[in-house]
């Protein structure tokens, strides 16, 4: 992931090493190809902007222009400000205090929210928790039974009612769980290939139903600005808390990992990396940086 983009800034930043002393038009030429680098990994516009000016004032502020190894100085700048752009610190997913903890996970059909409510799921099984997975996507009775496998795969209970109302399943959902002395529900609901009102309608009563501590918007990264955009409305209309950002071990330009925190104001708290139950991974906005720039 994020390939490409690492090996543009790692060529600008090559020759920049090659050249000793800079001078405010050598910076300027250079935040000129960071910004093309960064829209061409698929990066929002707006994001973009803000980020190489981020970089330019940080820049006039240093030791840049004096310093006798100014790329040094600006790889610093730019590490810094990438970390800040995916959030800065490590985010973790937050418990209920009155349990049963409830996580909501919304997106668009396809994003990858059945297989990472299981994901996460087991990710909680392994420090202990044990969850209830609510099959609330009544619509593609598919997702009920993948959903059904999982639960199998990870060992773990599976609540449906086939094709009620998920509004109803989500409530009688977080009520078993309680029955049964279960902590952790994770609501896996409908997606649509649009964004569309009903769905969204939807998500909302479900939302004051449950009460979820948790909102996930589950992302597609291959989708780039598109999962970016969805994302945005999503957050209008429900508040999420924070992102799955799914399909990283595909070649995703990694345009959404780079935006969608600056757009929505929500971390993203864990990537997909793999279609197998365990391809989960915590997001590290550092590590990430690192790897970007080599
Ligand atoms: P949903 O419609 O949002 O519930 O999406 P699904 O969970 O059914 O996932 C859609 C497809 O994407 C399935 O074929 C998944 O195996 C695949 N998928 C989900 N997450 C990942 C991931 O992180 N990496 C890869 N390579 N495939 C994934």
């Amino acid at each position: 992931m994020l390939e490409a983009l690492g090996e543009r800034l790692g060529a600008i930043f090559d020759r920049l090493a090659n050249r000793g002393r800079l001078n405010e038009s050598d910076v300027a030429e250079v935040l000129r190809e960071v910004r093309v680098a960064l829209l061409e990994a698929d990066v929002a516009l707006p994001v973009a902007k803000e980020f190489v000016n981020r970089i330019k004032e940080k820049a006039v502020g240093s030791d840049v222009l004096t310093s006798l190894t100014p790329a040094q100085s600006v790889v610093k700048i730019v590490y810094d400000e990438l970390v800040e752009l995916m959030g800065g610190a490590a985010a973790r997913l937050t418990y209920s205090d009155a349990p049963p903890t409830v996580y909501l996970m919304v997106g668009l059909q396809g994003s990858g929210k059945t297989t990472h409510a299981g994901k996460l799921a087991l990710r909680l099984k392994e420090q202990g928790r044990r969850t209830l997975l609510v099959a609330a996507d009544v619509y593609r009775p598919a997702a009920i039974d993948q959903l059904k496998t999982l639960g199998r795969q990870i060992d773990l209970p599976v609540f449906d009612e086939s094709q009620g109302d998920p509004v109803k399943i989500a409530r009688d959902g977080v009520a078993e769980a309680k029955r049964l002395g279960i902590p952790t529900v994770i609501i896996d609901t409908a997606g649509r290939l649009q964004i569309d009102d009903r769905l969204m309608v939807e998500l909302e009563q479900i939302k004051a139903a449950v009460k979820p501590i948790e909102i996930l918007f589950v992302a597609d990264a291959m989708t780039g600005q598109e999962a970016v955009n969805v994302a945005k409305t999503f957050n209008e209309r429900l508040g999420i808390t924070g992102v799955i950002l799914t399909k990283m071990d595909g070649d995703a330009r990694g345009g959404a990992a780079l935006s969608i925190h600056r757009m929505t104001g929500a971390p993203i708290k864990f990537v997909g990396v793999g279609e197998k139950v365990t391809a989960l991974e915590a997001f590290y906005p550092d590590r990430l940086a690192q790897r970007i720039l080599g």
